[in-house]
């Protein structure tokens, strides 16, 4: 029922240190670590999540744990399994109350489920701990088994909410009043934005924000052969020569004008490697803003028939931009209904356009079944895009947003919460202020296609401030200030 994982994670503190523009950071968090030893008086931290793999915070904690480990912090890992049906179906709409979405009249018998299963994980993850350790809770699932052990033990306890709304709904105030009893125990909450914070929790929790990796699949550097090579092993171009690597298993595909997937090198190359190029990858979420966008893009095509104040330059690029809309294949969301509706309306919409537009949008589906070939075909997607839009009417928090500001690419985002927390406006990209709004969304494109030298002011900015703010590093030093306040008030020195 609870898993002991261990953080695989390939490369050391050496690794980022070696690089120019990571040393500087490194050292810094080195020196920062150990001056914060003391206080983390030489205590475990137990990590708790409820996946060992899949979604966004299985993927964060080997690279956390592993940088900590490396700084000599005792840093653990485990994960809650559970069968049981009702407790997952109970957690699910848990995490989409918190979202607004959902019923809010919860069941009676939720709390007996909720309890029953909270009782028996935390049975199990006692046998793992320690009197003096700090447990780091990470979302719903695991937190009424937190709550349980704190009040048992001689222990600190933290939880971690990936999740959130910047309002208050009858859905999350449905969510937090069901969970507060099993909040009150916690010394501490953590959340990726102040407006997430729920009112019982203010005073008690603090702000770190998700972060990349930069030497992941999905944000390593990438050079001009790699990604020639990426791009024509998962079909996403026509090599004109011999290609080093292997064809991936799976191609990308793309949707063809008869609704059926081909290899996205049908009906022709693209021209990613020549146009300019706008991208938006995403899950197929209907809060990701897709449809908007496609429909903006075809409006700034369409306006430029008639349109006759165009410099030549401005109207070539306007002319030969290209729209790579792109999300996990559709087999891979068999699971989720939601997924799959949205991406039929998009399929739809697409089919609905006349084909000189449907020739410069691309529909993409990514091969999910690697998840390191798909992590380089989005790093790759993204490296070769002049413009990255995150179109979101609601964003937790965006690693697509993140992950190409790191590659210097112009972002178009919207005003959703966690696109505002990344991007300052006009200085590190450019926020569309509705995102459901087609001809705001043309407007915010053309001017970005309209100058080269502007998109360059943004990427540069764009770099630095995830450097600055969004790294590993970043996330690191937040945590052990925290781990060290939390340990100081827990167990105040005399
Ligand atoms: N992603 C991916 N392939 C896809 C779609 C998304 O690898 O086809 C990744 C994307 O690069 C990002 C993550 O999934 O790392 C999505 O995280 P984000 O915070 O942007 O949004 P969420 O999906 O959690 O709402």
């Amino acid at each position: 029922m609870v898993q002991v994982v261990e953080p695989r994670h390939a490369v050391t503190l050496a690794d980022y240190e070696s690089i120019a523009d990571l040393s500087g950071t490194v050292r810094s968090l080195r020196q920062e670590a150990e001056s914060r030893l003391a206080g983390l008086d030489g205590r475990r931290v137990v990590m708790v999540n409820s996946t060992a793999q899949g979604g966004g915070v299985a993927e964060m904690l080997p690279p956390l744990l592993s940088i900590m480990r490396e700084l000599g912090i005792d840093a653990h890992w485990l994960v809650i399994e559970t069968r049981d049906q009702d407790f997952f179906r109970l957690t699910k709409t848990l995490h989409n109350l918190i979202h607004g979405a959902g019923d809010p009249n919860l069941a009676a018998t939720d709390r007996d489920v909720y309890d029953r299963v909270s009782a028996e994980n935390a049975a199990a993850m006692e046998e793992h701990l320690r009197p003096g350790d700090v447990l780091v809770i990470h979302d719903p699932q695991p937190m009424g088994a937190g709550a349980i052990l704190r009040q048992k033990m001689d222990i600190a306890a933290i939880w971690r909410c990936h999740i959130g709304l910047d309002k208050e709904t009858p859905e999350t105030r449905a969510a937090w009043d069901f969970l507060d009893p099993y909040l009150k125990p916690y010394d501490h909450a953590v959340f990726t934005a102040p407006e997430y914070i729920p009112s019982s929790l203010a005073g008690r929790s603090t702000i770190i924000h998700p972060a990349i990796d930069p030497l992941s699949h999905k944000n390593r550097h990438l050079q001009v052969h790699e990604i020639v090579g990426i791009l024509a092993n998962a079909a996403l171009i026509k090599p004109w020569g011999p290609v080093l690597t292997p064809s991936f298993a799976e191609p990308a595909k793309r949707l063809q004008a008869d609704g059926s997937w081909a290899p996205a090198t049908e009906p022709e190359d693209f021209g990613l490697l020549f146009r300019p190029i706008v991208t938006q990858v995403s899950r197929w979420d209907r809060l990701k803003g897709f449809l908007p966008l496609m429909q903006g893009f075809v409006a700034l095509k369409r306006d430029l028939e008639t349109r006759t104040d165009l410099e030549e330059h401005h109207r070539r690029a306007l002319q030969l931009v290209r729209l790579v809309l792109a999300g996990p294949d559709p087999a891979s969301v068999d699971d989720d209904p939601e997924g799959k509706e949205v991406l039929a309306e998009l399929c739809a919409a697409y089919r609905g356009l006349p084909p000189h537009l449907q020739a410069d949008i691309a529909m993409i589906s990514l091969p999910m079944s690697s998840k390191k070939n798909n992590a380089l075909i989005v790093n790759a997607l993204q490296c070769c895009s002049d413009v990255v839009a995150q179109n979101s009417i609601q964003e937790g928090f965006g690693l697509t947003v993140t992950e190409p500001m790191w590659k210097r690419a112009a972002l178009m985002g919207s005003c959703a919460v966690g696109i505002r927390q990344q991007i300052r406006p006009d200085l590190d990209g450019v926020l569309v202020r509705h995102p459901e709004a087609p001809e705001e969304i043309a407007e915010t494109l053309d001017a970005l296609l309209a100058d080269q030298a502007k998109r360059e002011v943004l990427g540069r900015s764009a770099r630095q401030r995830v450097h600055d703010n969004f790294l590993v590093f970043t996330q690191v030093k937040s945590w052990l200030e925290l781990l060290t306040n939390t340990i100081a008030d827990r167990w105040p020195k005399s």
